[in-house]
C-alpha cells in the first residue's frame, strides 16, 4: 500500500504515520519529495491488516492498494486461461461455448423442440430456468422440480449439458443434481452465502455481472467461490443498469475486455438481457466473438410471443440459426473452435 501524507507535515507526525504502518507488520519506505512525503507500505496486502485505516489519521491523504483484491482471479496468480471441462464440453481457451435455450422451461413440448434446435444449430449446452427470479410475484415463478425433470429429459435426449439458475442456498443440492452448470442470477451475485454454497456442490458456476456491480465486485464475486475450493467459474456479462431506456440494460462489452485481461476465467456473454431485444441479439454476439469473450448465452424459444418470461428478447429457432451461421467468420478471425 501507498499511504500519501498532506504537503507540509511536520517530521513527528509523519513519524506517528510510519510507526502506525510498522506496527501493523509491513515494512515502510520513506520517499520525501520537496512538498510531499509518501510512505510505501511493503507486505502482502492480502495476509496483512488492511492499512486504509490510516485515512482516518488527519495527517494523511490517501492511501491506495497496490496488490489486486482478488488473488485467485487474477491473471497474476495464474497467467494461462482456465478451461472448465462441463462434463466432456470445454469452455475457455480455443473452445467457444454456445448456451442456448428458453428463458424459463415453460413445458415439455417447448423446452425439448427448443433442445434439439439449438442442438442442430451447434449449441453445445443447453439453458433454461426452473426457478426463475422474477421482479414481481404475479410473474411466473418457474416449474420448480418439474422444469428440473424436463431439463434432466432434454439432456438426456440430446447429450447437451443443462445451465440453470440456482435462486436460494437451500436449494443447493437439490438443483446441483441436474445442473452441469449452477447459473448465479445477475441479482444474486453478491449473495455471498448462495456463492459459498453453490461453490459447495462442486459444479462449475456461471455468475452473472449484478445490475449496478463494478467489474472490481464481480470479480470478487468470483473470488468467493474460488477462495470456497471451487475454480470452475464462468464470468458472465449481462449488461448493467444506466440511465438509457432503449435497451433494457446496456451490455458492457468493455467489461468483457477487462474481465479478460484480468482474470483467467473464461468470460461469457448474455446480449438477450444485455439489450432485452431480438433484433439486436445478432450484433451483440459478433461483437462479443470479435472482442475475444469464451462463449454467449442466448435466449430461443419456439415462439416468443407467447413465452412466459423475457419473450421481447428470445429469439426464434430460425433466427438463432441463422445468427449461429453469422458467427463463423468471426470465430474463424479469433481462431475459435467448439461450434458445428
Ligand atoms: C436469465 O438468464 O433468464 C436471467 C434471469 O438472467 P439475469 O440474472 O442476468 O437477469
Ligand atoms: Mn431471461
Amino acid at each position: 500500500m501507498i499511504v500519501v501524507i498532506k504537503p507540509h507535515t511536520p517530521p513527528d507526525l509523519i513519524a506517528e504515520v510510519i510507526a502506525e504502518v510498522e506496527k501493523l507488520g509491513y515494512t515502510a519506505h520513506t520517499i520525501s519529495g520537496a512538498l510531499q512525503t509518501v510512505v510505501a507500505a511493503i507486505g502482502d496486502e492480502t495476509t496483512h491488516t488492511t492499512l486504509e485505516s490510516l485515512n482516518a489519521l488527519p495527517q494523511v491523504e490517501r492511501v491506495m492498494p497496490v496488490q489486486k483484491r482478488y488473488k485467485l482471479v487474477s491473471r497474476e496468480s495464474h497467467p494461462e486461461p482456465t478451461v472448465i471441462d462441463v462434463d466432456g464440453v470445454p469452455v475457455g481457451g480455443s473452445a467457444f461455448a454456445v448456451i442456448a435455450g428458453p428463458c424459463s422451461v415453460e413445458s415439455e413440448e417447448q423446452l425439448l423442440t427448443t433442445a434439439h434446435a439449438v442442438k442442430a444449430a451447434g449449441a453445445t449446452l443447453l439453458r433454461g430456468g426452473a426457478y426463475k427470479p422474477r421482479t414481481s410475484p404475479y410473474e411466473f415463478q418457474g416449474l420448480g422440480q418439474e422444469g428440473l425433470r424436463l431439463l434432466r429429459l432434454a439432456r438426456q435426449e440430446t447429450g447437451l449439458k443443462i445451465v440453470t439458475e440456482l435462486l436460494s442456498e437451500y436449494d443447493a443440492d437439490l438443483v446441483a443434481g441436474t445442473a452441469d452448470v449452477l447459473q448465479i442470477g445477475a441479482r444474486n451475485s453478491q449473495n455471498f452465502r448462495l456463492l459459498i454454497a453453490a461453490a459447495k456442490t462442486g459444479k462449475p458456476i456461471l455468475l452473472k455481472r449484478g445490475l449496478s456491480q463494478r467489474i472490481e465486485e464481480w470479480l470478487l464475486s468470483a473470488e468467493y467461490i474460488l477462495s470456497a475450493g471451487n475454480p470452475n467459474v464462468m464470468l458472465c456479462e449481462r449488461g448493467i443498469r444506466t440511465f438509457e431506456t432503449y435497451t433494457r440494460n446496456t451490455l458492457d462489452l468493455a467489461a468483457v475486455a477487462v474481465a479478460k485481461r484480468e482474470s483467467h476465467l473464461p468470460v461469457i456473454v448474455d446480449p438477450s438481457q444485455g439489450c432485452g431485444r431480438a433484433d439486436l441479439v445478432p450484433s451483440l454476439c459478433a461483437g462479443a466473438v470479435a472482442l475475444g469473450a469464451d462463449g454467449l448465452i442466448i435466449e430461443v424459444h419456439p415462439n416468443p410471443a407467447e413465452a412466459l418470461s423475457d419473450g421481447q428478447q428470445q429469439v426464434d429457432f430460425k433466427s438463432f440459426g441463422r445468427l449461429m451461421d453469422s458467427l463463423n467468420p468471426f470465430l474463424k478471425v479469433m481462431g475459435r473452435t467448439g461450434k458445428a
